[in-house]
């Protein structure tokens, strides 16, 4: 299976805080990688050099088999993301954000896209409301809309569940699951919810002070750090002291 995504030895310093030291891992196509850590691990460094917000200190990314940093243009045509500091601009309806977007990501028929993704995601009955007043549910479907808008090979979602109640988000993971079945993207999703990840990704990579300090399939890691789950993984991860900080 093809690699989407292929992440080479990349580190990112703010100043003299090294935030992402070095972490290398690929996604496959029609696969979603979950990608876990405790706040400040780095998952939305990562994240943000991928999207190619932030320039890598070193290393590489390639995406498709082209090189990031000298194909930026070519690239952002085939992915999209979710983010929680990127809102959707508040004034505009959610059907002129959905056509702004549209054009900027050159969709070609872009009236059966937002129709399609509107009945999708439940949106239809939002499409004339202004962003900015949407409850934190709706406005998280409308953004998932606009992840998708380019149907994107390569989709980042950086905490996508993470201010919803449990009836929006499970709607959200349902929606992820079918989504991905019937189109093969690559997934990077970063998250706090153990239960999501389990439900929605065959491996994981477990983030901590910038670096990965396990990767695998949930339940082998489960079986290897003798734990029930992976909340009880990553709590033993993330308390172990046995790493340079
Ligand atoms: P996570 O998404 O896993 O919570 P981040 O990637 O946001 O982690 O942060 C990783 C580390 O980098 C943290 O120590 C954070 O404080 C630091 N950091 C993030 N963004 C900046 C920035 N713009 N300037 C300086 N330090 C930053
Ligand atoms: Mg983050």
């Amino acid at each position: 299976m093809k690699n989407l995504i292929e992440v080479k030895n990349i580190k990112k310093n703010y100043g003299k805080k090294a935030a992402v030291k070095g972490i290398s891992f690929n996604v496959q196509e029609d696969e979603i990688l979950g990608l876990l850590g405790p706040n400040g691990s780095g998952k939305t460094t990562t994240i943000g050099m991928l999207l190619g917000l932030l320039k890598p200190t070193s290393g590489q990314i390639f995406i498709n088999n082209l090189k990031l940093e000298d194909n930026r243009i070519k690239i952002l045509e085939m992915i999209n993301f979710i983010s929680p500091y990127i809102e959707l601009p508040k004034k505009l309806t959610v059907k002129q954000n959905l056509y702004v977007y549209s054009r900027l990501y050159k969709v070609r028929n872009i009236k059966e896209r937002i129709e399609y993704l509107s009945e999708k995601l439940r949106i239809g009955e939002l499409l004339e409301n202004i962003t900015g007043e949407l409850s934190s549910g709706q406005k998280n479907r409308v953004s998932l809309a606009k992840a998708l808008i380019n149907e994107p090979k390569v989709l980042l979602l950086d905490e996508p569940t993470a201010s919803l109640d449990p009836e929006i988000g499970d709607f959200v993971r349902t929606f992820l699951e079918e989504y991905k079945k019937e189109n093969k993207i690559s997934i990077l999703l970063a998250s706090h919810n153990m239960n999501e990840v389990t439900r929605l990704c065959k491996s994981v990579l477990m983030m901590k002070n910038g670096e990965i300090v396990d990767k695998g399939k949930p339940e082998d890691l489960i079986t290897k750090h003798g734990r029930n789950n992976l909340e009880e993984v990553f709590l033993k991860l993330s308390r172990s002291k046995n790493e340079l900080n």
